[in-house]
């Protein structure tokens, strides 16, 4: 019996870190590197509800995924369903639970058996939890067959008979077979063409509605899980960047990387318009994140030090030079091949080629970046990297931030939390600790 309050699901600063392939230098020093794929993530899912999970590749929402149904161990943290710790449980308990939580793939290709009938994919599942005698386990298949909008004359065929959008169906009618209250569906129509997405995803609906199932629903794309989830949760390296509903996430979005993603769908939502935002770079690499709030090399709305004052857009291109000037990314001697007059000229032109303003508009602040900028030219990097190291910095690089409630849903990032909105890198009365180093 769950108490009133205990939702189905509910997981608390989970985390998934993975040992990482250590380099020469690595295995010479005895160090190990940890992908952190997962990194303190807490959520709670509703009976008969659907949280959608979205994020580019690679930012651990399929980890949780597969966490959540302990395929995989979590490194720390508790998964709570039905309010027990199941990261706890004894293999034989855990085998009893996989009858109550089940799992979709994106790919129903691979997932399914190729040398195994339908009838023995779906039955197979019966026959793990010993659920149908052997009266009843065919009509059960057939059951679940037409209950997924397939035609119970299909039991007897291979999967290389079926289309894509007829294998997901096949696959949902293998998670359906057992009864399960909670399924995680890992990107279920990602694979499949525009036109079966909304049919898969409607039948999801449906067996919602029917049988009261609770789904966590993976996805890249937001555009996927508007219409089928309750709730979304947007995921960027291994945290929750903004959580909300559809209509908090969507009227209009809050957090940069949200609004990001919103934009980059080819039919932005008809309530929130504005043009494509093309971030920076690439994701970075989870086995060191930056520090600080993790989207900040990337973040087109990070924060400038409250001692200058930078005009829209300066800071963001400032910052992604003082970062590749700190990366050695800044190729000096490619640059003196294609000028030939002097320092001040090199200097123009690597502000050219990083789209940095020719003068910033804070003469303080020029002063700074023209001064760094003179010595990476003559070869001193490391004083450039001191200087601008002493003189910008911003807060979102030197604190994580928390989900914290803003004016719809929660988000994690200090542009809502009035301490920082200045640029003030250690502002002072903290009163919750979202200020703290992470
Ligand atoms: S904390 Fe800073 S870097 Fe992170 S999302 Fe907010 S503004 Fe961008």
């Amino acid at each position: 019996m769950i108490a009133v309050s205990e939702p189905l699901l509910r997981i608390e600063n989970l985390k998934k870190y993975y040992e990482s392939e250590a380099d020469f230098i690595d295995r010479l020093l005895g160090r190990k590197k940890h992908v952190k794929a997962v990194d303190g993530v807490s959520l709670e899912i509703e009976e008969g509800r659907t949280l959608g999970l979205v994020g580019e590749s690679g930012c651990g929402k399929s980890t949780i995924g597969r966490t959540i149904l302990q395929l995989v161990e979590p490194t720390d943290g508790s998964v709570y369903f039905k309010g027990r710790d199941i990261t706890e449980l004894s293999g034989s308990e855990l085998r009893d639970l996989r009858r109550e939580m089940q799992i979709i793939f994106q790919n129903p290709q691979s997932s399914l058996n190729p040398r195994f009938t339908v009838n023995d994919i779906i039955g197979e599942a019966l026959d793990i939890h010993g659920l149908e005698d052997d009266e009843r386990r065919d009509a059960r298949i057939k059951e679940l067959l037409e209950r997924v909008g397939l035609n119970a004359s299909h039991a007897n065929r291979y999967p290389h008979e079926f289309s894509g959008g007829q294998l997901q169906r096949i696959g949902i009618a293998r998670a359906l077979a057992v009864d399960p209250e909670f399924i995680v569906c890992d990107e279920p129509v990602s694979a499949l063409d525009v036109s079966v997405q909304a049919q898969i995803l409607n039948l999801l609906e449906e067996l919602q509605e029917e049988l009261g199932i609770s789904y966590l629903f993976i996805a890249h794309d937001l555009s996927v899980v508007e219409h089928i989830a309750d709730e979304i949760a947007v995921m960027y390296l291994g945290e929750i960047a903004e959580i909300g509903t559809p209509e908090e996430l969507f009227s209009p979005p809050q957090h940069p990387y949200t609004e990001a993603l919103l934009s980059a769908i080819p039919e932005p939502d008809p309530r929130w318009e504005a043009d494509r935002i093309l971030l920076e770079g690439t994701v970075p690499s989870p086995i060191d994140p930056p520090d600080g709030c993790k989207f900040h090399t990337r973040c087109p709305r990070v924060i400038p030090p409250a001692e200058y004052a930078f005009e829209d857009g300066e800071w963001r291109s400032v910052l992604s030079l003082k970062t590749r000037i700190e990366d050695d990314e800044v190729p000096v001697a490619a640059f003196e091949e294609q000028v030939e007059n002097g320092a001040d000229r090199l200097a123009e032109a690597v502000r050219e080629e990083y789209d940095v303003p020719a003068t910033l508009s804070d003469p303080d602040a020029e002063r700074v970046l023209a001064e760094a900028l003179d010595r990476v030219v003559v070869g001193d990097r490391e004083a450039a990297v001191d200087l601008l190291g002493s003189e910008f910095v911003t807060p979102c690089g030197v604190h994580n931030p928390e989900l914290r409630p803003i004016e719809h849903g929660r988000a994690a990032c200090h542009l809502f939390d009035p301490r920082y909105r200045d640029g003030h890198v250690d502002p002072a009365g903290s009163d919750d600790g979202t200020a703290e180093s992470d």
